[in-house]
């Protein structure tokens, strides 16, 4: 087989017939290029390809010049489709697994068809390739030393900020995938649960065209993606983890607004509308501004 590439260049995919095993193979997010050759030959060569939605996978197949129809396993037919393929791996098929795009299993489907697949003792392949998770991460300027994928959170806006109220509190970057109707709502939940300063990043349509990382606070981008200018397109949410909450108002900078601030209000007030500005927490404010005093007291 002699795929064209989308840059124009020619790959030699050679078609091999894969071993027997459930192959979950990882397929371009935007950018038809982002496919990797071992990926193009297990799509080529497995007994069966099966997709989330056939559609999309066979502009990519048709992108490479794979001729072959997929068949469909989705989250609405996972049970009869899953069986299916089940047998046929028993039977000692190879089957290749994708979703639309991404990497299957990342909120996407196929785990349920992994974890029987494990029970059953039949090998199982990861084809590694991109996924928004980590294309969104790398980007942004925030830790990836330790970092936390959220998924997509509820539609529902007690259960969203419920979940939100549990997840403020982790050291790590927090990634969320979400749609573009409901990204100013939970930019307004995540300002008010997790701080209005939080550092964070809004990522749209990775690998396209029209790729955007925009980052900022969270207060930030709530204000820059109301109910009226909700953005468009395919979007995640990267936020800083709980300890960087300090980055866009340094401590030179709260210092300063504590100091002005007591010059004509009480120092609970103070903190308050410092509190209110930066998203700190109170009681470091407070704690904060006792020093200060201290310091004010021994330099007289
Ligand atoms: N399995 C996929 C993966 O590995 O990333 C994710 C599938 S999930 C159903 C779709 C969500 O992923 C979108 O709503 C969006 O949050 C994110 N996403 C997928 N492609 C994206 C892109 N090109 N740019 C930004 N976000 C993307």
């Amino acid at each position: 087989m002699r795929p064209s590439c989308p840059s124009g260049y020619t790959a030699r995919i050679p078609t091999v017939k894969p071993k027997p095993a459930l192959y979950l193979v990882a397929t371009p997010i935007g950018n038809l290029a982002d496919i990797t050759l071992r990926a193009l030959e297990i799509l080529a060569g497995a007994d069966i390809l099966a997709s989330e939605d056939t559609r999309v996978t066979r502009v990519l197949l048709e992108r490479y010049a794979i001729r072959r129809n997929p068949v469909i396993y989705h989250e609405h037919n996972a049970q009869e489709a899953g069986m299916r393929l089940l047998n046929a791996l028993q039977s000692g098929k190879s089957v290749a697994l994708v979703s639309d795009a991404g990497t299957p299993l990342i909120s996407d489907p196929g785990f349920k068809l992994v974890k029987k697949a494990r029970k059953a003792d039949i090998p199982i392949v990861p084809i590694p390739g991109p996924s928004a998770v980590i294309t969104a991460l790398i980007p942004t300027g925030l830790p990836t030393d330790s970092f936390f994928f959220c998924g997509f959170l509820a539609v529902r806006q007690v259960a969203r900020r419920k979940r939100l109220e549990i997840l403020k509190t982790i050291d790590s970057t927090l990634i969320f995938y979400e749609s573009p109707h409901r990204v100013s709502r939970t930019l307004v939940d995540m300002a008010e649960i997790f701080g209005a300063n939080r550092p964070a990043a809004l990522c749209r349509e990775l690998t396209k065209t029209f790729e955007s990382v925009y980052t900022s606070t969270l207060s930030a981008l709530s204000a820059a993606y109301n109910k009226e200018s909700h953005p468009r397109g395919e979007i995640v949410l990267v936020v800083g983890p709980a300890e960087d909450n300090i980055p866009t108002c340094n401590i030179e900078a709260t210092d300063r607004m504590l100091l002005d601030l007591i010059q004509n209000m009480s120092t609970a007030e103070a903190v308050r509308k410092v509190a209110q500005m930066t998203g700190q927490k109170k009681k470091v404010l407070y704690t904060r501004v006792i020093e200060l005093k201290a310091q004010q007291h021994n330099e007289i």
